[in-house]
């Protein structure tokens, strides 16, 4: 048995390495640029492969554009930050040099019909939504490609695409529209499809929706795709050789990234769901027109995004835009939902996996507040020799970095890259608290990970940036206001005028007003109310300083112990304010379910009530379907049959019955004491 399977497996692995025996693995040559990155590439059936450039440091990068014709969704964001978190990683931890380019498509049968259903040309219709597009974007920090090509704006190159093609022999003119011509292109020794080698001519139609149905009279064989299109009279349409008409989808993909990365190209990626027909199809017409073998040397596919275990549809309602998910969690907390789940695999979004990302984001801000906090404090000309703490911090962040090295180089493995962050800074954490470290190494750390949580495209170091005036003022408020308390605490009314009356807060210039104003009124008021010797009052004020009037403007204080001082940390207004709304929805939340389960006991407690209430004599008088005689303390001694009860059932009975009358014995106790 186990020769049998074995045998299978390794016929199984060869077949696979037979589908994909066309990839040709770059070689490495004198000037490459080898780091030990190795890629999920689709061109060999998503194995890892060792990743070179073609140029030394050199990186041609195209990524499939979105077609703007609705909303962005979550499916846009999944895909688009996970080649953000790419980039970064490859330019950043890599240091490749990068040239990317990404497509807009603005001509397609979705377009037309939307611009239609709009009542607007389709140009002014996708510039609505290509512009809804980059501005989902920029809230998400994903980084703008360098290269934009709209196809609109290439449709002379395609038309002379696709003449090269023709002329090669690998496309024909029917009707008006061009065609690839797959048989041709097979019998010529070519390779189609490439990343799906185990699909056969039935599965190989063109899937490109519309009435491609009517049009299969038009071409030589049913597997043949569309370069280019004939224009329906109300259609927008371009001048060809061919007659007007529009380019087809995927050829617009092969001739931009031609024409601003030519051929071959490094690096070519997109969503999982493009991988057919898309973009076999973009790699077959690239490789008839240039007559090679490798236009794209790396295919990389992102994977697909589930909505609480289904597929994401608007039939379905679970349907999220970006603008829907940006109202409910901050641009980081979504990047590292995204980030906590490998790039390539399949993802299910749910709010409980947000949860997840939104305690991760507040340890790394609570992380850098306190390292913050601790680097202010701790005085670089203190003692600084090394203790074993030390040692053991040092060696940590050594060997996380080895870790995230290995990870990174593992097709961008950024779950374990998270998690060996998690693990250091939580030890990095203890040490703060002890102050057992010297500050120095703590300093080495924040960077270390600021630059590693900046691949994910994080920052909480530039939001956390006071400037001076901030960090002077705020000392002082903490001050005047932990005195505040203090004396408010002991009764000293005069001391509390003599503390708010000594400083007048003056406007900085690099300070918003806003910030003084509160103080400045906050002082006033525990004046007036020192005056009035109000102690109630005077506390009310602190707090309303804390919670309502400096938290508005993204400061938050952290009240300690009695005797120690009180702490400021600054925060994004808008994000401290969205995170105090995420927290009540879970107060919220976890005090309906404590309402629930208190429901449930009341009613099973209610249950038992009813239940003690019968008297044991009366417990099976009604169950006349099972018995039929009882003896005088109400105990079944004959069945519905008149049997004889046999000496099992008369011990069930026996046994319900001394319970049911413990039970009452118990309810007449209760009523009698509540009678008393
Ligand atoms: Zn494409």
């Amino acid at each position: 048995m186990i020769k049998f399977a074995t045998r299978t497996i390794n016929q199984f692995m060869q077949q696979q390495k037979d589908l994909f025996a066309h990839y040709k693995q770059p070689l490495i040559k004198e000037d490459s640029y080898v780091t030990g990155l190795k890629l999920a590439n689709s061109l060999k059936g998503s194995e890892l492969v060792p990743f070179i450039p073609i140029n030394g440091r050199q990186v041609n990068f195209y990524y499939c554009g979105p077609t703007v014709y609705s909303n962005s969704h979550l499916g846009h964001a999944r895909t688009y930050l996970g080649i953000d978190v790419i980039r970064r990683t490859l330019r950043d931890y890599f240091n490749y040099d990068l040239l990317s380019v990404m497509n807009i498509t603005d001509i397609d049968d979705k377009i037309i019909n939307g611009a239609k259903l709009a009542n607007q040309d389709f140009l002014e219709f996708t510039k609505v939504w290509e512009k809804d597009f980059f501005s989902a974007m920029e809230a998400l920090n994903i980084e703008l490609p360098d290269v934009i090509t709209r196809v609109s704006d290439y449709v002379p190159e395609i038309v002379t695409f696709i003449e090269k093609i023709i002329s090669n022999g690998y496309a024909y003119d029917s009707n008006g529209s061009v065609y690839f011509d797959v048989q041709k292109y097979l019998a010529d020794g070519h390779t189609y499809p490439k990343m799906r080698p185990e699909m056969n001519a039935d599965l190989l139609q063109e899937g490109e929706g519309e009435s491609q149905a009517n049009k299969q009279s038009e071409k030589k064989s049913p597997n043949d795709f569309a370069l280019w299109k004939a224009s329906k009279p109300e259609e927008p349409k371009w001048p060809s050789p061919w007659g007007e008409g529009r380019p087809g989808w995927h050829i617009e993909c092969s001739v931009m990234a031609s024409a601003i990365l030519g051929n071959p190209i490094d690096l070519h990626a997109g969503g999982i769901d493009l991988i057919f027909p898309h973009h076999d199809n973009s790699l077959a017409q690239a490789e008839a027109c240039f007559n090679c073998d490798q236009w794209i040397n790396y295919f990389i596919h992102l994977g697909h995004l589930n909505i609480a275990d289904r597929k994401m549809s608007k039939s379905l309602k679970n349907f999220l835009t970006i603008d829907e998910v940006l109202k409910r969690y901050t641009p980081r907390q979504i990047r590292l939902n995204f980030a906590i789940h490998q790039y390539d695999a399949v993802m299910n979004y749910s709010e409980e996996q947000v949860e997840q990302a939104i305690s991760k984001d507040k340890a790394y801000q609570e992380f850098f507040q306190n390292t913050k906090i601790y680097l202010r404090e701790s005085q670089v000309t203190g003692p600084q020799k090394w203790t074993q703490n030390d040692f053991q911090i040092s060696n940590l962040l050594r060997n996380t970095k080895q870790v995230i090295h290995a990870a990174l180089l593992k097709n961008f493995d950024f779950p374990t890259v998270i998690d060996a962050i998690d693990k250091l800074i939580n030890q990095v954490n203890v040490q703060i608290a002890g102050k057992t470290v010297r500050a120095p190494l703590v300093s080495s750390v924040v960077q270390y990970v600021n630059f590693i949580l900046g691949l994910v495209g994080l920052n909480y170091q530039t939001q956390n940036s006071n400037s001076s005036d901030i960090k002077s003022i705020m000392a002082e408020v903490c001050s005047i206001r932990d005195q505040v308390k203090l004396a408010a605490r002991k009764g000293e009314f005069e001391a509390i005028s003599n503390i708010v009356s000594q400083k007048q807060f003056q406007y900085e210039k690099n300070l918003s007003n806003g910030i003084v104003d509160c103080i400045n009124q906050f002082q006033q008021q525990v004046l007036a109310a020192s005056q009035e010797k109000n102690k109630q009052q005077l506390f009310q004020l602190c707090d309303r300083l804390r919670d309502e009037q400096l938290f508005e403007l993204g400061i938050k204080i952290e009240d300690k112990d009695k005797e120690q001082a009180s702490i400021w940390k600054q925060y994004d207004p808008k994000e401290l304010k969205l995170e105090r709304e995420q927290q009540q929805k879970l107060i919220q939340q976890k005090e309906l379910l404590k309402k629930k389960e208190e429901e449930k006991k009341k009613q099973e407690e209610l249950e038992k009530l009813e239940k003690a209430k019968v008297p044991p004599k009366d417990l099976f008088l009604s169950q006349l379907d099972k018995y039929s005689e009882f003896d005088e303390k109400g105990i079944p001694v004959k069945d519905k049959e008149g049997n004889e009860l046999s000496k099992k059932q008369k011990k069930v009975v026996q046994d319900l019955w001394e319970k049911q009358n413990k039970l009452h014995n118990q309810y007449l106790e209760t009523l009698k004491k509540q009678q008393q």
